[in-house]
């Protein structure tokens, strides 16, 4: 292919691969640096190994769930949508399936499945997969020249795609040299922090841990202003160190470094005070002179009964045919708002998703090019933006890859 765009692509993740196979199928000749011996290892192990690889839903619904720089995305995510993701993935024969919350995932449930496709995408484009970890992207008169790779030293490429991922989950082969690369080359990275985290919390956690609460809501304020940062329904659990599960990953993705934060569960978000206090005093009828331990086992799971009694004031065995106006009041704002003070997250090697990273004000978001260095573009969660659990961020890494593919290929 002699006139055609010579393009390196770091990183063989699910950026990376579209990146590569999308640039391959525009015409460009494409090497994919890959420093991991196989392609894909933290694609692997998304989904707990069954890859929820897109949420079927319109871009603008979409961009509802990507708390941190929706906008510079939606060209992206307009030219290669979830539906063209589901599109994409059925023409390289692997069926889907649509569950709960619109999360798509592989009839199969293998998210090997979503690999192997991928690299077939790629090896059958064309594209040249070499395991090698480059050092250093090089650029001169503000036009990319190449790349300095471990084992092969200095090459040249007209066109340099970073997709190198973020900073979690490291043994993956993610360890965030993109990051590095792009400050060397002057352009402008912003600070990195975990996100879709565990959150560390003391007690009660330690003492109910591997207990799940299904169905609550859970509100986490700025502990200093009140301010409420995160508010919604769903799961979480208790761990050794604190809270996980859904709701609380999601939850991690707006609290930021150095503020205090405060995590309000709701126990019963079904029911407003009066219908939940219409409850309380028929649960106590139902239990006549049993102590409140006993009659609160209609209401809580059993682990917790003791924790909402205390935060009430409320003594386990005190009769519930007894408990006054004053105590059923503390009971009921115990159910509606049992707090944890958060002590901060847990570190970023653990979190699914790196919050920060190279400043979309430094991109084009049509073509994820830098305005600083011509040639040189970056696809994937090296990219300061980053979303829930649902599929948004493997789709963010497949259609900013799609961008730079593209983009990449044109002479
Ligand atoms: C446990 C877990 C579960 C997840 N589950 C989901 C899910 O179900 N759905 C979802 O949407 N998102 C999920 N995510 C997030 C998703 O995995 C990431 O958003 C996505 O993988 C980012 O893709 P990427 O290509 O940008 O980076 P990565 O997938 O991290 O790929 C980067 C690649 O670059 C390689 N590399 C790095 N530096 C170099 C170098 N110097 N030279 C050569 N190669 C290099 C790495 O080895 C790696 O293979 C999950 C994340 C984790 C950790």
């Amino acid at each position: 292919m002699p006139d055609a765009v010579n393009v390196a692509v770091i990183g063989g993740g699910a950026s990376g691969m579209m990146a590569a196979g999308t640039a391959a199928a525009n015409g460009a000749a494409v090497t994919l640096f890959e420093r991991n011996e196989r392609v894909g290892r933290k694609l692997a192990i998304t989904g707990k190994g069954r890859c929820n690889l897109t949420n079927n839903c319109d871009v603008n619904e979409f961009l509802n769930h990507v708390p941190r720089n929706p906008r510079f995305l939606y060209a992206s995510l307009t030219a290669f949508s979830p539906a063209d993701t589901m599109a994409f993935f059925e023409s390289l024969g692997v069926p889907l399936k649509t569950e709960r919350g619109r999360r798509v995932f592989p009839v199969s449930d293998k998210a090997y499945d979503i690999v192997d496709a991928l690299r077939a995408y790629c090896l059958g484009g064309g594209v040249r997969i070499m395991r090698d970890r480059i050092r250093e992207v090089t650029a001169e008169g503000g036009g990319v020249t190449g790349i300095v790779t471990e084992k092969c030293g200095a090459m040249k490429f007209d066109r340099v795609i970073v997709a190198t991922g973020g900073l979690s989950y490291p043994l993956t082969g993610s360890s965030g040299d993109g990051l590095g690369f792009a400050q060397r080359l002057g352009i402008k990275v912003t600070d990195t922090t975990p996100s879709l985290v565990p959150l560390e919390a003391g007690e009660p956690c330690a003492s109910l841990s591997g207990l799940t609460l299904k169905n609550i809501r859970l509100t986490v304020k700025d502990s200093s202003t009140e301010k409420t940062v995160y508010t919604e329904q769903g799961e979480m659990l208790f761990a050794h160190f604190g809270i996980t599960g859904p709701l609380v990953l999601s939850a991690s993705a707006h609290m930021k470094p150095g503020k205090e934060y405060t995590a309000h569960i709701d126990m019963k978000p079904a029911l407003d005070e009066e219908t939940l206090d219409a409850r309380l005093l028929s649960d106590f009828k139902k239990y006549g002179g049993r102590d409140m331990i006993n009659a609160c086992r209609d209401l809580l799971p059993q682990a917790m009964i003791t924790h909402i009694l205390a935060f009430a004031g409320i003594d386990p065995h005190e009769k519930c045919s007894s408990l006054s106006r004053e105590k059923r009041r503390s009971l009921l704002v115990s159910l509606k708002d049992f707090r944890i003070k958060i002590n901060g997250k847990r570190p970023i090697e653990e979190a699914v998703i790196t919050s920060g990273g190279v400043d979309t004000g430094e991109l084009t978001p049509k073509t994820m090019e830098s305005k600083r260095v011509r040639g040189l573009y970056f696809c994937g969660e090296v990219i300061d933006v980053d979303a829930y659990t649902g599929g948004y961020n493997l789709q963010i890494a497949f259609s900013t890859g799609r961008a730079a593919g593209c983009a990449a290929a044109r002479p």
